[in-house]
């Protein structure tokens, strides 16, 4: 993948890409709203007074370099949004994750990002990420702080792999039953077919937010990855349609479908340089696995298919080790 020539792209899309906010956070603060640039990337908007009732909306594109559909998809709806800023109605905060990665068409500098929200970093300690995980964090924390009780956080991704289920997202299992079913709503409205309930962190951005912060959270994959400027943005018309309603504060549309519910069945975990999968990053994600199959091999540790059927997302044997290399799932609804 080359870099993207930003002289080609539309001036919406050039300037998130780049981070730059100007143009957007000069209309929002024109129209009376407090604007903050608390951290490069990051772009929060609050009303000039504070309201519990009041939503806070977090959404972050780009935590993974090279997923540039979410990017086109954001800049496009807050450049509008923009254009008649006293229709928004929440306070929101908008994320640009990995803005070198972006910069330089990768996933990541020297690693995933998406692992690094959680206390024990491990060997990924000292790298590039950790840093910027830090300012997210620190943003994030700071935006939340004193809001009221809705409170929502959609990360937007592009998956790096053909999928049964192009649009699904992952839900934690510890978000709160009223609001989870509200986030789970929405999904459906956003066009998402398939939803993962996740019980544990893979120190995702999302699980954090809703684990530490009250927030809503769900990781979201939107489809394929895509070169910036060139994605297919029909592939986003209900996921932009439902964010943006969200944000002016309007009813819910009807859901075209209900998203299937999974729950998870076991994380496949990378313990070793033994480690070897029968499903490799050319795998589809929510390919099925009969009852016994072996899913991967690390040393002693086989693991296996325990259920009827298991169908495994994310399969990726190139992880660093402690890391999760795949999870399988079992449909649920
Ligand atoms: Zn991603």
């Amino acid at each position: 993948m080359t870099a993207p020539s930003s002289s080609a792209l539309p001036e919406a899309v050039r300037a998130l890409a780049e981070a730059d906010f100007g143009a957007v956070a000069e209309r929002f603060r024109d129209a009376g709203f407090v604007v903050g640039l608390p951290a490069a990337g990051i772009l929060s908007i609050k009303a000039a007074k504070a309201d519990p009732a009041r939503a806070s909306v977090l959404v972050s594109v780009g935590v993974h370099g090279d997923e540039t559909g979410p990017i086109e998809m954001v800049a496009y709806l807050v450049d509008a949004l923009s254009r008649s800023a006293d229709a928004l109605a929440v306070d929101l905060m908008l994320c640009v994750g990995n803005i070198d990665a972006i910069r330089q068409a990768r996933r990541f500098v020297d690693a995933d990002l998406n692992r690094m929200f959680r206390a024990q970093r491990g060997a990924l300690a000292g790298t590039f990420e950790a840093g910027r995980a830090d300012r997210l964090i620190e943003a994030t924390r700071a935006f939340f702080e004193g809001t009221g009780p809705a409170r929502w956080h959609f990360d937007l991704h592009t998956a790096i792999r053909p999928s049964h289920y192009p649009m699904f997202a992952i839900v934690p299992e510890l978000i709160a039953p009223v609001q989870r079913a509200e986030l789970m709503a929405w999904l459906g409205e956003a066009g998402i077919q398939a939803i993962i309930m996740n019980p544990e962190s893979a120190g995702t951005y999302s699980y954090f937010t809703s684990e530490h912060l009250g927030a809503a959270g769900s990781t979201v994959e939107l489809g394929r990855v895509g070169t910036l400027g060139q994605n297919d943005l029909s592939q986003f018309a209900a996921a932009s349609s439902a964010l943006d309603r969200l944000l002016r504060g309007l009813p819910a549309h009807a859901a075209a479908n209900a998203a299937h519910v999974f729950d998870t069945a076991q994380s496949i975990i990378k313990l070793s340089d033994a480690f070897t999968m029968s499903v490799g990053r050319e795998t589809w994600n929510f390919t099925a696995l009969k009852k016994g199959d072996v899913i991967a091999r690390d040393g002693e540790t086989v693991y296996t298919v325990r259920h009827d059927e298991e169908l495994v997302v994310f399969p990726n044997p190139d992880v660093r080790v402690g890391l999760r290399a795949g999870i399988m799932v079992v449909r649920t609804a």
